[in-house]
C-alpha cells in the first residue's frame, strides 16, 4: 500500500476529474473555452482505487468526483464503491446515467455528509438538456434518500429557461441553485473576481501563487490550478508516485493574466461562506 498523503489544514476542495471528455456539449463549457485537451489518457479503476485511498481526507472535506462527465468513466462505479467507506465523495455530473443503475450500483450512504449543500451536484444546461427528464431523474435519487440538487449557471442568453426550471423545481420539491457565469460574451467580462486583471488579459505577467486545492487530472498528474490541469502546464506531482506529498508553498507562475475564471473568482467556501479565493497570488 501507497503511503498516506496529508492535506493541508486550509484546503477546501479536492477535485479529481476522472475525464474531461463529455457526453454533452454546451456552448459555454468552460473547459472548452479554455482549449481543453480532451484527448487524454485515463487511469483505470484500479489505479484511481490506490491514488484516492491515499488521500487522508477529513469528514468536511469530501473527494468531488467531477469532470468533464465524471460518470461515462468505464469504471466509475468501481472506483465509487473502491474509496474506503470512511472517505466522503462528492459528484458533479450531469445526470446522463441510468437512475436505476445508479441506485442499485452506489448506497446513498457514500455521499452522508454534513455540509451546507447537496452531495451530488447535477448541472442543467437548458440548450443540451431536457428539463422534465433532468427533474424527474433528479426526484428519482432524492426519494432513494440521496443527498442532491439542481445547479445552473446564470448565463445572460437563459433567463428565461431558468427562471422556469426555478419554478419547476420548487413545484417539484428539488433544490435549484444558479451558479454566476464565467466567461467573456458580447466584449463584457461576466464574474466576480478576486485578482480582477488575471483573466481574459492579453498581457499576462510573473507572480507567486498559492493554492488551497488538490486537483487531480484524468491521467493522475495533480496541479496547482484549472489553468495548468486545462492546459497541461507544469504538473506538480503524481498521484501515483509513493513519494509525493503536498508542499503547501508558494511557486513562480508566469500565466497570471490568463487564469482560469474559477481559479481567481470569488466565491463560497465549502461552509458557505462568501468571500473565498483558490488561490493566493502575492507579487514576485
Ligand atoms: S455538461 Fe458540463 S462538462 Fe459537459 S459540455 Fe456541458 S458544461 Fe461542459
Ligand atoms: S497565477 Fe493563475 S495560472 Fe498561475 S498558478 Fe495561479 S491561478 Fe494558476
Amino acid at each position: 500500500m501507497m503511503p498516506e498523503i496529508e492535506i493541508p489544514s486550509h484546503y477546501n476542495y479536492i477535485g479529481v476529474f476522472l475525464s474531461l471528455s463529455c457526453n454533452l456539449s454546451c456552448s459555454y463549457c468552460i473547459n472548452h473555452t479554455v482549449g481543453l485537451n480532451q484527448r487524454r489518457k485515463h487511469l483505470n479503476g484500479k489505479q484511481w482505487a490506490e491514488a484516492l485511498n491515499r488521500l487522508q481526507t477529513r469528514v468536511d472535506l469530501p473527494i468531488t468526483i467531477q469532470g468533464g462527465e465524471p460518470t461515462i468513466h468505464k469504471d466509475f462505479y468501481e472506483i465509487i464503491n473502491s474509496v474506503n467507506p470512511n472517505k466522503r465523495i462528492d459528484l458533479l455530473t450531469n445526470i446522463q446515467f441510468k437512475t436505476d443503475v445508479f441506485i442499485n450500483k452506489i448506497s446513498n450512504d457514500r455521499f452522508n455528509r454534513d455540509l451546507p449543500y447537496p452531495a451530488i451536484r447535477v448541472s442543467y444546461h437548458p440548450e443540451t438538456m431536457d428539463l422534465e427528464n433532468t427533474i424527474s431523474k433528479v426526484k428519482k435519487l432524492q426519494d432513494n434518500h440521496y443527498s442532491i440538487g439542481l445547479f445552473t449557471v446564470d448565463h445572460p442568453h437563459t433567463k428565461a429557461e431558468l427562471e422556469h426550471a426555478r419554478k419547476r423545481c420548487l413545484e417539484e420539491g428539488v433544490l435549484f441553485k444558479t451558479k454566476e457565469f464565467l466567461g467573456k460574451l458580447d466584449g463584457k467580462v461576466h464574474g466576480k473576481y478576486h485578482y480582477e486583471d488575471a483573466v481574459f488579459n492579453s498581457s499576462p505577467r510573473s507572480v507567486n501563487c498559492k493554492t488551497s486545492e488538490l486537483l487531480i487530472s484524468p491521467e493522475g498528474f495533480i496541479y496547482r490550478c484549472h489553468h495548468d490541469l486545462y492546459n497541461k502546464k507544469s504538473p506538480i506531482g503524481d498521484i501515483l508516485s509513493p513519494n509525493f506529498k503536498i508542499e503547501d508553498k508558494y511557486s513562480v507562475c508566469d500565466y497570471y493574466g490568463k487564469c482560469n475564471p474559477c481559479d481567481v473568482k470569488l466565491k463560497n467556501n465549502r461552509f458557505q461562506k462568501f468571500g473565498h479565493c483558490s488561490v493566493d497570488i502575492t507579487e514576485l
